[in-house]
């Protein structure tokens, strides 16, 4: 009796340890996925980022986060092709560090490198 229920408590401890390791691993991946779609980057000293209500910011249906973008406005945005067009690749965007940037066009501040406006155009 003793046997059996050493078995049983080992099988269990097994499948226990087992299904808390895939559950990290889960998770590790995605705050990976999450961290990759934030900004890394702090603001850059004495900048301020552009408010979404700023006149142009707003005319042009800016977000800081482009997964706030109005989709019934811009429905374009959420088609697959549409996928890779944040700030950080759109020619008005200028580098500043890994998070931010300056743009040609919405500039009355920096923009985050994960925002979007209907101006965006490919990086060449
Ligand atoms: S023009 Fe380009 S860099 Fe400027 S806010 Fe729009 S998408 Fe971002």
């Amino acid at each position: 009796m003793a046997k059996t229920s050493r078995k049983t408590f080992l099988t269990k401890s097994f499948y226990l340890v087992t299904s808390l390791s895939l559950i990290e691993r889960g998770l590790g991946f995605s705050s990976e996925v999450m961290a990759e779609n934030k900004p890394s980057g702090s603001i850059p000293e004495g900048l301020t980022p552009v408010s979404e209500s700023d006149p142009t910011a707003k005319a042009l249906g800016f977000h800081q986060d482009a997964k706030k973008t109005d989709f019934t406005l811009y429905p374009e945005r959420k088609e697959p092709q549409a996928k890779n067009q944040f700030c950080k690749h759109c020619a008005q965007y200028t580098k500043l560090n890994e998070g931010w940037g300056k743009c040609n066009i919405v500039s009355a501040g920096v923009v985050s490198s994960q925002g979007w406006c209907s101006a965006w155009s490919q990086k060449t």
